[in-house]
């Protein structure tokens, strides 16, 4: 039950604490009267300084009392309960999953932790401890150009659930990470994804778990105005601890394969290069426009109709830039279906290195989606006995994997650190990833 105090006439009056600026009309009994437009209020962290203070790691326990601390002080009231929900990592398959190709990402062991209040009125009021930041708005002023700021994560599942026709209460909501937001391991669809598996819980909607996913996909595509593909959302909220899902992005069907590094003596390490993804809006529409371009020219729906076998003749007749790209996604989305074979088969994990090093490659020069500093430390990585490195995630920044033997963990991390300061690039941070479990409740 709520632990508000039924004293205080509004949650808003609730929140005219020293942090937080009353709301504008304090005749108004209600605050969600008072609530012409959506209200972000940000504090310094009085935790954790922002998620892009890298990979230090806060635990999940820690995680939970920041978020719900934050609840009793902030929103002054006590959580129904807590989520949480994984980061993602993508093994391969980078950006082929607007292009109906194949991903094959993993569910993190980071994430975020929310705890989560149902309201009995309209009104959504999230805070994060990460930023600092307090947002609260009316459902009904929820929607695409809402201004909502990093809210929009949150209240846009509402807004997706709304046009789904399902009945949606108002919640509060207090969120803590240890994943970094821009850093390719999506932060925003933990975000998106604990409040869609939260808010679920709380209001008896009975889904699937891929329509959890798609909630969190329109909140990001629709209300943040992210053009996400699919995959963050269905490994954040599918992901299975040892496995990796292979996801056929165009029918949307998931196949959990075995992947456990650690009992073949292998470590994956993530290592971010600390120069986070930002204001790339623009270079990631035009990938997306010239791979709608290239397939209209070779005369198929998406480039995932586009077979590997003979690829280069098919090509042969396209402009050079539409044909890099073109080559990029078939055949990153070739070696998704190589990886997945070799799991399958239950091969030796080292035996991805090779596809790992061809992805990067492919990502460097035919997409020209990867930076000096996460060049720098792909190849200082395999300089240093790794078996494959590449860059994860959309690109213009965020984090190298490197599969790894674990006991040359400390030693590739070392030669990374040495190759970043001999670039003059940000002093990289590294941790071993292990593939976890989808978005679930806590307590
Ligand atoms: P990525 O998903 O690769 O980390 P994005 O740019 O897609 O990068 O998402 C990062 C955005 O997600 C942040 O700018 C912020 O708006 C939101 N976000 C992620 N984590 C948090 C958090 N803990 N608190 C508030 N907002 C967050
Ligand atoms: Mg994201």
């Amino acid at each position: 039950m709520s632990g508000e105090n039924p004293s205080r006439s509004s949650s808003g009056e609730a929140l005219a604490e020293p942090r937080i600026e009353t709301t504008p009309s304090p005749s108004r009994s209600s605050s969600g009267e008072a609530l012409a437009e959506p209200r972000i209020e940000t504090t310094p962290s009085s935790s954790r300084s922002s998620s892009g203070e890298a990979l230090a790691e806060p635990r999940i326990e820690t995680l939970l009392d920041d978020a719900d601390r934050a609840f009793r002080d902030v929103l002054d009231a006590t959580p129904d309960g807590a989520w949480f929900a994984p980061g993602r990592l993508n093994l391969v398959g980078e950006h082929t999953d607007y292009n109906g190709g194949f991903v094959l990402p993993l569910a993190l062991e980071r994430g975020a932790v929310a705890c989560v209040r149902r309201r009995d009125d309209d009104l959504v009021r999230v805070h994060s401890t990460d930023l600092g930041s307090t947002v609260q708005v009316r459902l009904g002023d929820v929607g695409p150009d809402a201004g909502l700021d990093w809210a929009a994560y949150v209240a846009g599942v509402g807004w997706a659930a709304v046009q789904r026709g399902l009945p949606v209460p108002g919640i509060d909501l207090t969120v803590s990470s240890n994943v970094p937001a821009g850093a390719g391991l999506s932060s925003s669809a933990a975000l998106s994804c604990v409040t869609a598996r939260a808010w679920a819980d709380l209001a008896g909607w009975d889904l699937p778990d891929v329509e959890i996913a798609a909630l969190g996909r329109d909140a990001e595509n629709h209300v943040a105005g992210a053009p996400t593909g699919v995959m963050d959302q269905l490994a954040s909220v599918c992901g299975r601890k040892g496995h990796a899902l292979e996801i056929d992005t165009r029918s949307v069907e998931i196949t959990w394969l075995p992947f456990d590094p650690a009992s073949a003596g292998l470590a994956l390490l993530v290592i971010d290069s600390r120069t986070p993804h930002a204001l790339v809006d623009g270079a990631y529409a035009e990938r997306r426009e010239s791979c709608r371009r290239a397939a209209a020219a070779l005369g198929v729906e998406e480039l995932r109709d586009v077979p590997v076998d003979g690829l280069e003749q098919r090509l042969a007749g396209l402009p050079d830039l539409l044909r890099r790209r073109a080559r990029h996604v078939v055949t990153d989305s070739d070696r998704v279906e190589q990886a997945a074979a070799l799991l399958t088969s239950g091969a030796d994990p080292r035996e991805l290195g090779p596809l790992l090093d061809a992805s990067h490659a492919s990502m460097r020069d035919d997409f020209e989606i990867t930076v000096p500093t996460v060049d720098t430390i792909q190849r200082a990585a395999v300089a240093a006995g790794a078996y494959g490195a590449r860059m994860t995630g959309g690109g213009f920044g965020g984090c190298v994997i490197a599969l790894v033997d674990a006991a040359a963990v400390d030693r590739v991390t070392a030669a990374v650190t040495d190759a970043a300061a001999r670039a003059g690039h940000p002093t990289p941070v590294a941790f071993v990833a292990e593939p976890g479990d989808g978005a679930r409740r806590l307590r």
